[in-house]
Formats: C-alpha cells, sequence, structure tokens
C-alpha cells in the first residue's frame, strides 16, 4: 500500500487532480467508464460528507453537484427529463448535459475533459471545471487524498480505521454459475444477479484499497471447495459469498448464513461477528426485512474456509416485489455499499 500511495502522490502532482484508476474495478457511467474513488472532497477547508463516493473519468474527479457545491452557495437545478443541469450564483451560471462534453457558461461553449454523469440519480459534474467557472480555485492534497475548493483542510477525518499499512484480503465469491444456475424466477437467473452484485463489490473494495479475490469474474462453473481453496491459500482476511434466496411468494428480506465454528475467527472477528456486522449493514443500506443471522454447520464454502466468511443471501426472488428491485441497478448497487461497509467496519474490528 506504501508503495501503490507513493505512486499515486508523483502521478497526482505531475497531473494535478488527475488520480490514476484502477482499470479493474471501473463501470459504464452515462456512456463514460468510471471508477470510484475514496478521494475526500473538501471545500472552504471542510471535508463534506457526501451521497456518493467521487468518480473518476479520464482522470478527473466528479463529485455529486448539489451538495459539493451547495456550501459555497451554488443553487442546482437539475431536469431529468432532458439530462440538463444547470448551477448558478449571483450572475454566473453554466448549463451541462449529462454525457455531454461542452458546457454552456459566461454566454459561450466551454469544452470540458470530462462530462457530468448520473449516478444511482445523483448528478456528478466535475469538480475542477464547475469550480472554476464559479471563480473559485481547487487543489489536491496527495498526501491525503483530498481534493479541495478553496482552503486546504488541515483536519483529516479518519477512512472508517483502514489507514495503516497493513494488506486486507477479501476473497468475494459470486454463488453458483455456468452449468449451476440457482434459483430461477422472472427470467433471471440466481448465478447472474449474484455476480452483479459481487462485481460491484470488487470495485467498491479496491477503491478502498483493499487486494480483493473473486472466485469468478464470469460465467463459470466454480467447484464448492475450489472457493474456500482460494480464500485459504491467498491468507484472506475475509470471505463474502453472495447469494440470493427463494422460499414461498409472501417471504421477503436479507440473511446472512455463517458456520458456528469459534476457530474460525481472525484477529478480534469471529465468523458470528462477521455474519452480524453483515446482517446489520444489509437491513440498514436496503430496508430489508431482518431474516436473522443463521447457523450453517453444514455449507461447504462456510465449513471449509479457515477465516470469519458469511453467505450474504440479499433478498428473495420468489417474491416479487422483491425481485423487481432485485433487477435494479440501484437496489443492487445499494446492497454491494452494504457489504462494502460490513467488510471495513469487520476488518477494522478484526485488527483492532
Ligand atoms: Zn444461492
Amino acid at each position: 500500500m506504501k508503495k501503490l500511495a507513493f505512486l499515486l502522490a508523483v502521478l497526482t502532482v505531475v497531473t494535478i487532480m488527475a488520480v490514476p484508476g484502477f482499470a479493474a474495478s471501473g463501470q459504464y457511467y452515462s456512456g463514460y467508464w468510471g471508477v470510484t474513488s475514496n478521494a475526500f472532497i473538501a471545500v472552504d477547508g471542510k471535508v463534506l460528507t457526501l451521497e456518493r463516493n467521487p468518480v473518476i473519468i479520464d482522470g478527473r474527479i466528479l463529485v455529486a453537484a448539489r451538495t459539493t457545491f451547495q456550501v459555497l452557495g451554488v443553487t442546482t437545478e437539475w431536469y431529468p427529463s432532458y439530462g440538463v443541469i444547470e448551477m448558478s450564483k449571483g450572475d454566473k451560471s453554466i448549463t451541462m448535459s449529462i454525457g455531454l462534453k461542452v458546457a454552456y457558461t459566461d454566454r459561450s461553449v466551454k469544452y470540458m475533459e470530462a462530462p457530468p454523469i448520473l449516478v444511482n440519480g445523483t448528478v456528478m459534474v466535475p469538480i475542477r471545471f464547475v469550480a472554476e467557472a464559479f471563480g473559485e480555485n481547487v487543489g489536491w492534497d496527495a498526501k491525503n487524498e483530498i481534493a479541495y475548493i478553496g482552503r486546504q483542510p488541515t483536519e483529516i477525518p479518519s477512512r472508517g480505521g483502514l489507514t495503516n499499512n497493513r494488506t486486507y484480503k477479501v476473497v468475494i465469491d459470486a454463488g453458483h454459475g455456468g452449468t449451476q444456475s440457482g434459483a430461477v424466477y422472472g427470467g433471471i437467473k440466481e448465478k447472474d444477479l449474484n455476480l452483479d452484485i459481487a462485481k460491484r463489490l470488487n470495485g467498491l473494495l479496491i477503491a478502498e484499497g483493499i487486494k480483493t479475490y473473486m472466485t469468478r469474474d464470469n460465467d463459470a462453473t466454480v467447484g464448492l471447495y475450489t472457493r474456500s481453496a482460494l480464500a485459504n491459500n491467498v491468507d484472506a482476511d475475509l470471505l463474502v459469498s453472495v447469494h440470493n434466496n427463494a422460499g414461498n411468494s409472501k417471504t421477503t428480506g436479507s440473511m446472512t448464513l455463517y458456520h458456528p465454528d469459534s476457530s474460525k475467527k481472525k484477529g478480534n472477528l469471529t465468523a458470528y461477528e462477521f455474519a452480524k456486522i453483515v446482517q446489520k449493514n444489509l437491513n440498514k443500506t436496503l430496508k430489508s426485512k431482518d431474516m436473522g443471522v443463521i447457523q450453517r454447520p453444514n455449507l461447504a464454502v462456510l465449513r471449509t474456509s479457515n477465516m470469519p466468511a458469511v453467505i450474504a443471501e440479499i433478498g428473495y426472488m420468489t417474491n416479487s416485489a422483491e425481485l423487481s428491485k432485485l433487477k435494479t441497478d440501484s437496489y443492487k448497487q445499494q446492497a454491494a455499499e452494504a457489504l462494502r461497509d460490513a467488510v471495513l467496519e469487520s476488518l477494522e474490528k478484526m485488527y483492532k
């Protein structure tokens, strides 16, 4: 991590504000390839709490428009049916369109190096372009990974305790795959749903500087013992297996499965405690019904892995309302964010 941090620092000094992304962890946003970043955003010396992580496209940082710029007194109007954003303060204004690199400001057309994008309903705009259009300067604190408008912040909040030089290793297991579809309802195969959420989680954990391993990143058939063997071989801190549930049509909610053996402990964290943290975060973020943490001594993946491991059953595919949610990008993203939060909280407890 130290080496990587140094490399990041050097590169960002060379091209101010250009933060290299992790090619493997990106996804398309409004037609552009972007990666999520765990950089802090600060305005006038204060680090902001934002509803979304910044996204980096072509080395440019994009931030949540409204919450970032309202601190400066900038008003943001969003016209979803036209994909148009209008930001204004006093006699200055900028008009931009989602996915387009042209902006109208100061009575002229200007070109942006990255376009505004939409991430799960949040309008994200290039921080430097917008700040400069309103006469503000933008700086980059490479050491603390903070993009700031105006004054450089002196108080740096902690990043969830994962700031030491340890390399955290997490194995992400997308349940089923290949010839094993898992549950199939409403034309949706569980294996595809699991993989989609697992890939999102992978990107989010890489953005936190965690070393990840996926048991599959495509529609491959993977044996149950291969999954735990990977986790054991890389001496993973945690194993997260992503699944979705099936039951009767009325049952809904999230459930987390774990192995009761107390030897599956790492640092200060047992498998049971890991399961509790995962379940809590799923219920909190997805607002899903709490179906509890359940002991499953006979499931191969849990039984044969040496570290705290869980099977996270995100929701019930057999309930039509829950399946409709599971089909949406925003719900899958929230599920991945809940699992990311659970992993961070668990790693912090593990090494405290
Ligand atoms: Zn399953």
